[in-house]
């Protein structure tokens, strides 16, 4: 058992798209068997009377979120509660960060990278996950970030001061992270234009943190914005820039000849100015956020059009990025700045997998079955990607609602 076939239109695997179909995709024992063209007048091959046959427009490999902060819920847009669950029990904060994670699963994500939280959720929640059954996405789990001492980041970083403090923690971070998290520089002041406060750490001592994490064998992953912190980032060896905003060209080209990957993160900052009605920013602020949107556009675009390996995050559990959607409408903002769709989904695919050294989920006869069905090709309309109708991991499927396809037909893309 653990048998499925799918017969799709037209599919993704991973790098490119593939439209003389339709296909019918066998899997068996949680792997992809077989893919092969169906022909007029191709009989379905004959399986057991239980094995589940899906119709569906288009298939793809599942979805990766590369940055979300899984204990806090996005979609609370009360900045008091936002400020009361920060003292919420443990207990309570995982109870948010189980509900997040369906909410991934739900939009089609199978592998997620968490971005830091201070209390921990994330390194516990993946202990939960690998005892897990059913259809659950991967986590990969820095822990706790760190940060300067006194400067940005609370809420997900570890406090560190000199050189023997900064190994001295990282040390300490090593035994259960995936990666390494930094908090490179402060946030955007919206309504000025530019970044907050200096940059946390220097050159040197951004080199000692990259030199510290390779030595234990992490990656590294920069929360940085504005030139002065990209630029020591990118100099000092940091693997992935997460947010990068006040990107340059220059520092685009440097990015591109070093291999450094970039997570723009659209959609917080696309929230604060599209809703004024919640943000309250006025037409100042409101212009001000559009320039910062709009060299955003511009230099995702240059980035991706130089090579730099630009990978989908969504920022969800910031204020107002709901987790799950939050990736999608993320998407949706990378095809908005000119990337091509085999581009955009290779951000969320192939992408990040191969530069985490991730097991790859590509649709290979031999690979995992890790992959989603939609209802409608991306390739027509990026928004079908809001359309998933069947998650599948390791050959194990679920609907987004949770439910097993267990009917011996079923037709997806009728809406079912
Ligand atoms: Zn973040």
């Amino acid at each position: 058992m653990n048998n499925l076939l799918i017969q799709a239109e037209s599919y993704f695997d991973g790098r490119q798209n593939h439209s003389a179909g339709p296909y019918l995709f066998t899997i068996t024992n949680g792997s992809i068997r077989d893919i092969c063209v169906l022909r007029p007048g191709d009989g379905v091959p004959a399986t057991d009377a239980t094995t589940p046959r899906l119709h569906t427009a288009f298939v793809m490999p599942g979805l990766v979120e590369a940055h979300c902060h899984l204990f806090l819920d996005g979609g609370e847009l009360d900045l008091t509660a936002r400020k009361q669950y920060l003292t919420a029990t443990t207990a309570q904060m995982l109870d948010v960060a189980r509900s997040n994670l369906a909410a991934n699963t739900a939009a089609g994500i199978t592998l997620i990278r968490d971005a830091g939280d201070i209390h921990g959720v994330n390194t516990h929640l993946k202990e939960e996950l690998a005892h897990a059954r059913g259809v659950v996405p991967e986590l990969r789990s820095p822990g706790r970030a760190i940060r300067k001492a006194g400067r940005y980041g609370s809420f997900m970083a570890l406090e560190v001061s000199d050189a023997e403090s900064i190994e001295r923690t990282i040390e300490s971070l090593a035994p259960t992270a995936d990666d390494l998290k930094i908090l490179l520089t402060g946030i955007i002041d919206f309504e000025n234009g530019c970044v907050k406060g200096p940059v946390q750490f220097d050159l040197a001592e951004t080199q000692l943190i990259v030199r510290t994490a390779r030595r234990l064998g992490l990656k590294t992953y920069a929360h940085c914005n504005g030139p002065e912190g990209l630029n020591i980032a990118v100099d000092a060896g940091i693997d992935s820039i997460e947010h990068g905003f006040f990107m340059e060209p220059d520092i685009v080209k440097k990015m591109a000849d070093k291999g450094t990957a970039w997570v723009p993160t659209f959609a917080p900052v696309y929230f604060q100015f599209a809703r004024p009605d919640v943000t309250g920013w006025n037409p100042a602020t409101l212009a001000k956020l559009h320039a910062i949107l709009q060299n955003h556009f511009h230099t995702v675009a240059e980035a991706s059009a130089r090579g730099v390996p630009v990978v989908a995050g969504s920022d969800a559990g910031s204020y107002g990025v709901p987790h799950g959607t939050g990736l999608i409408d993320e998407l949706v903002f990378l095809r908005q700045a000119g990337l091509t769709v085999e581009q955009v989904l290779s951000a969320a695919t192939s992408v990040p997998r191969q530069l985490w050294n991730a097991p790859p989920a590509n649709m290979a006869v031999g690979q995992a079955a890790n992959f989603i069905a939609l209802a409608d090709s991306p390739l027509n309309d990026i928004t079908a990607l809001r359309q998933v109708r069947l998650i599948c991991r390791n050959g194990q499927a679920v609907r987004p609602d949770g439910t097993s396809p267990t009917l011996a037909s079923t037709v997806l893309s009728q809406g079912n």
